[in-house]
């Protein structure tokens, strides 16, 4: 392990952090959509003792750490290598770019296809870093909604399938071994056949390779879970996907969780439990945060000319529809148009209807307060 932690302003992971304004992020892919009870407990230890103590959790269901001191980033990551929470080859590591259906069973299709993946992923080709890979093989899809370049999926039929993104249809595979070789092959002709080029396979032309026919459409996809019980346990939301590691270490040690299961809608699904109230974590479908987008914002996004999720905060239920308030018009924490979208600009706000982050706003120039006091919150 070098003593200098590699940092990149993009696409960051442990091996590969990105500074912020409150330090490095360090991204951990956790195997199978899933912490054990030990590795959870490490994480939040590791979050409080090198990092700000907040945990972030991301729409690819990844965990990041913030705040994380340059120094204190060997430290750090010998920690998680141990926890087994990082690989300790970072080109592994690198293609570890996996979404999980997070309600897989022991033994299911979606639990085997994804351990031959993960044994497999030598096997794959360089991709760009970007190309990721998603196992979701229940009766229906429940990633649907989420970027995956390469697909495990059923067909209504209940037939395998392996599927590319911005394709309708997938390949019928007899078995989840079948299908994990067949994305091993596929990738080879992506980035064979100019995928390096088009960097996503939604942007890749020309046809399938013989060998790949595509004859099935998906299953009618399922909504994200639903938060309280789940017949695996309990479903918890994080105010704008970010949680205190004393707040899950509390969760850990005073019930009897046996793991934790990452999904891409800013929720946890915390195995062998019953719902319960828990100050931090939000269990009511009804909560107004569940509508709002908000990024990290100013101090802790060098992008950001202001802050964002504490008027969030104050905006919850104050706005019809969604809500998205975000540090720059990059729009991180929301890609899709919102209700009502506030963009900072040279440390005021703008306000766009029905749009995006980098739409043109329709009021400009404002103050928190003014902002405030122009959806009635004083
Ligand atoms: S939207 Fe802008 S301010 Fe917010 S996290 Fe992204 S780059 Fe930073």
């Amino acid at each position: 392990m070098g003593d200098k932690a590699q940092i990149k302003g993009w696409c960051p992971g442990a091996w590969q952090p990105m500074a912020s304004g409150d330090g490095l992020i360090v991204r951990v892919r956790p195997r199978h959509a899933e912490l054990t009870r030990r590795q959870m407990l490490a994480l939040c230890e590791a979050a409080q003792r090198w990092g700000s103590g907040v945990i972030d959790l991301t729409n690819r269901a990844n965990l990041q750490l913030r705040g994380v001191r340059e120094e204190a980033w060997h430290p750090l990551m010998k920690a998680l290598v141990q926890a087994r929470l990082v690989e300790d080859d970072p080109s592994l590591e690198a293609r570890r770019n996996l979404l999980v259906a997070p309600d897989w069973q022991p033994g299911d299709a979606t639990h085997q296809a994804t351990t031959a993946l993960l044994d497999q992923l030598a096997e794959l080709p360089d991709l760009p870093a970007k190309v990721g890979f998603a196992v979701d093989a229940g009766e229906s899809p429940v990633l649907a909604a989420h970027s995956a370049d390469f697909r495990i999926e059923r067909a209504a039929t209940g037939q395998l399938l392996v599927r590319l993104d911005g394709r309708q249809r997938g390949t019928p595979v007899e078995s989840p071994a079948a299908a994990v070789a067949l994305i091993i092959r596929l990738a080879h002709w992506f980035a064979e056949s100019g995928g390096h080029q088009s960097g996503r396979m939604r942007r890749h032309e020309g046809l399938l390779p013989p060998w790949a026919p595509e004859s099935l459409p998906p299953a009618k996809s399922r909504p994200p879970f639903a938060l309280g019980n789940h017949a695996l346990g309990a479903v918890y939301g994080l105010r704008f996907g970010q949680v205190n590691a004393e707040t899950l270490s509390q969760l850990l040690k005073t019930s009897d969780v046996e793991c934790i299961r990452v999904t891409p809608w800013r929720r946890l699904l915390v195995t062998g439990v019953k719902a319960r109230f828990l100050d931090g974590l939000l269990i009511d479908n009804q909560a107004p945060e569940l509508k709002i987008d908000a990024c990290p914002g100013a101090p802790y996004c060098e992008q950001a000319t202001v802050g964002t999720r504490l008027l969030a905060t104050h905006l919850a239920g104050a706005t019809n529809g969604s809500l998205h308030v975000s540090g720059c018009p990059k729009g991180c924490a929301r890609r899709l148009p919102a209700d009502v979208c506030i963009v900072g600009r040279h440390g005021r706000y703008d306000l766009i209807f029905r749009g995006s982050a980098d739409g043109t706003p329709h009021v400009t120039g404002l103050t928190a307060s003014q902002v405030r006091h122009y959806f009635g919150v004083e």
